[in-house]
């Protein structure tokens, strides 16, 4: 545990050292930044993992990537996204994100859920994988537009503030949906459980916002700070989205619109 409000679990370690070992293995050359702090230096060999997803590599290259050189990307992972949750048992919060970075922006991501489908019985498939990449799309789950003329809010469930509550009320929502993890908030967005993911407090970082904003841009959706500002995801960036989170699939501009300017003045970027 490094915190009451940041917890790190054997599950975190262990994920982070087999996603960065095995993709370091791999890519030699690209930048892999985690959430955890670990050497990857002396990782176990089953924790290698060197396969490779056939209906991925199916799909035809957009052509303003296939100039690109392994050494031009990065790699933002959160091993466990949503650990509070884990450790209270709402298994279905928790999700693995692996985001790519070019440029500074977010290009393709992962969000992988592992124990989605653990409440539905023993004859469901247990986990999924959602994945995107820009110029190509994003698979592995329905998109769906959350019902029209309806506000919904999806925000935090376990690192809420007077200020994260101050912008939701701002908003006037028709209902609040509090989850954990950025991942899970995000595949609410494109699911149409929900309108909008506002976050209106720092703590949410670049590895929890690469995967998940790579795929909302695939499908049309939009992710920036509070003041609008979109996030850089270059390898020199500071860590914290200081200026908190507001997400869409449709209408941001109706929810950017209403963001409080005493919520703006209160995150500085
Ligand atoms: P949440 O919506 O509370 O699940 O937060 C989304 C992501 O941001 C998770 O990875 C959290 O651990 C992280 N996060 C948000 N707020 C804080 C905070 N106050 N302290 C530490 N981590 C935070
Ligand atoms: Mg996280
Ligand atoms: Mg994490």
């Amino acid at each position: 545990q490094t915190g009451a409000n940041d917890l790190q679990t054997k599950a975190d370690r262990l994920v982070q050292m087999s996603i960065c070992a095995s993709l370091a293995r791999k890519f030699p050359k690209v930048t892999i930044i985690g959430e955890e702090e670990l050497s990857t230096d002396e990782v176990s060999e089953e924790l290698i993992e060197d396969g490779h997803c056939e209906e991925i590599l199916k799909k035809a290259c957009p052509a303003q990537y296939s100039g690109i050189k392994e050494e031009e990307l990065v790699i933002w992972v959160d091993p466990l996204d949503g650990t509070k949750e884990y450790t209270e048992g709402l298994l279905d919060h928790v999700t693995v994100l692996i985001g790519i970075a070019y440029g500074g922006k977010a290009i393709a991501g992962v969000i992988n859920q592992p124990y989605y489908n653990y409440e539905a019985g023993a004859n469901a498939v247990l986990g999924r994988t959602i994945w995107g990449v820009l110029g190509i799309g994003a698979f592995g789950f329905q998109l769906t537009e959350a019902p029209a003329g309806k506000h919904i809010v999806v925000t935090t469930r376990s690192h809420s503030s007077a200020l994260v509550n101050e912008c939701i009320s701002a908003l006037n929502p028709d209902s609040v949906i509090r989850v954990g993890g950025a991942g899970n908030k995000i595949i609410q967005l494109i699911e149409g459980k929900a309108s909008a993911y506002v976050f209106a407090s720092p703590g949410c970082k670049k590895w929890d916002t690469c995967a998940p904003e790579a795929i909302l841009h695939a499908v049309g959706g939009k992710i920036t700070d509070m003041h609008g500002n979109s996030f850089q995801y270059n390898k020199e960036v500071k860590h914290m989205n200081s200026a908190g989170v507001l997400a869409t699939l449709r209408n941001y501009d109706y929810y950017a619109s209403r963001i409080p300017n005493t919520v703006k003045q209160s995150l500085v970027p």
